[in-house]
């Protein structure tokens, strides 16, 4: 069912199945997160604006008795309906850097005034909330693989700031929350997440990859492509974010791969899966773009008793494969 903001909602949720909601719901982790939870037989409501999320992600569960999809911008007030859910998964902000670069007020906002109107609603209900952050909080880090304790390397003024200062502060509002205001919380550090339903046009780097090497175009490296990153499954990271909730931890845990790859090498990996006779080329690499990534992820495997099961090459495979089904467009 679809609703607009401001429309009355008032749902017919049965008392027996806990109501969660996403918020972000729409988009690529949201709407993997909204299957999951509807598989485990929870009642899924979803606030999402659909600025860089896609209906179509979410079309198979639009007509499901325990689904309900709102269009709603978090930067204002959450609708009364939310009151009843149990559990806030906030995912909603831009995620690519290509994207979250064209409308910086707009994701500083989504980031800040998004975790806030939740956390204030949770404080009234006792609802609890988690937070997506990001392996952008330690941004450009000096500390090699990052574990929680590190503090960062971010640059407040730079382009990417409007996402690694919006998370950043979205995650002091919940502790502050959590501590002035005994809000429950829990924070996942997500780091880079793959997988079907990566939108085409998404602009990073394993989206860019297959679609340009499905279409015998140039791989787009930046740099010299020895930067790194540690690529994790789609399906890796909701059982994550899934235990992370469920778990007595407030976070933040980082929530990711730790084997790490150049692009470049993720780029040979995409031409050997693919069959491609695309060709690299080399283009500038953008501003505060770091330049290793890696995430500890000692803390999640304690506390969740969780880990990585997809290997980049089964999961590439499966990206593709996905891709491939998709309509062909220029
Ligand atoms: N990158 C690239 N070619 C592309 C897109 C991205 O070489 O077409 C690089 C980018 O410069 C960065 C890495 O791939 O070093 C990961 O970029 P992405 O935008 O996927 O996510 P990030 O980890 O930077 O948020």
């Amino acid at each position: 069912m679809i609703f607009s903001s401001g429309s009355s909602v008032d749902a017919d949720f049965d008392d027996a199945a806990p109501l969660v909601a996403v918020t972000g719901g729409a988009g690529f982790l949201g709407s993997h997160l909204c299957d999951r939870l509807i598989a485990d037989g929870c009642h899924v409501i979803v606030a999402d604006n659909l600025s860089s999320g896609h209906i179509g992600n979410l079309q198979h569960l639009l007509e499901h008795p325990r689904f309900q999809f709102l269009r709603h911008d978090v930067t204002k007030p959450l609708p009364p309906v939310f009151g009843r859910a149990t559990r806030f998964y906030n995912l909603a902000c831009p995620a690519s850097p290509h994207q979250y670069q064209r409308t910086p007020v707009d994701t500083t906002l989504a980031s800040v005034l998004g975790v806030w109107h939740l956390l204030a609603l949770a404080e009234q209900t006792g609802a609890r909330v988690l937070q997506a952050s990001t392996s952008e909080v330690y941004g450009d880090p000096l500390e090699h693989p990052q574990s929680e304790s590190y503090r960062g390397h971010v640059n407040p003024i730079g382009p990417r700031a409007c996402y690694d200062e919006g998370k950043r502060c979205a995650e002091t509002l919940c502790f502050a929350y959590h501590l002035e205001r005994d809000v429950a919380i829990r924070i996942a550090r997500i780091f880079n997440t793959y997988g079907p339903r990566i939108s085409a046009g998404d602009g990073r780097v394993i989206s860019n990859f297959v679609m340009q090497a499905l279409r015998d175009q140039p791989l787009t490296i930046y740099g010299d492509g020895e930067q790194t990153r540690s690529f994790c499954y789609v399906d890796d990271t909701i059982d994550g974010l899934r235990r992370l909730m469920d778990a007595e931890i407030e976070g933040p845990l980082n929530i990711g791969n730790e084997k790490e790859y150049t692009v470049l090498e993720v780029a040979e990996m995409v031409l050997r899966l693919t069959g491609s006779r695309s060709r690299l080329e080399f283009k500038h690499l953008p501003a505060d773009d770091p330049a290793r990534r890696c995430p500890d992820i000692a803390r999640a495997r304690s506390h969740l008793g969780w880990e990585p099961r997809v290997g980049l090459e089964d999961g590439l495979r499966e990206t593709i494969a996905y891709a491939r089904r998709q309509p062909v467009t220029t």
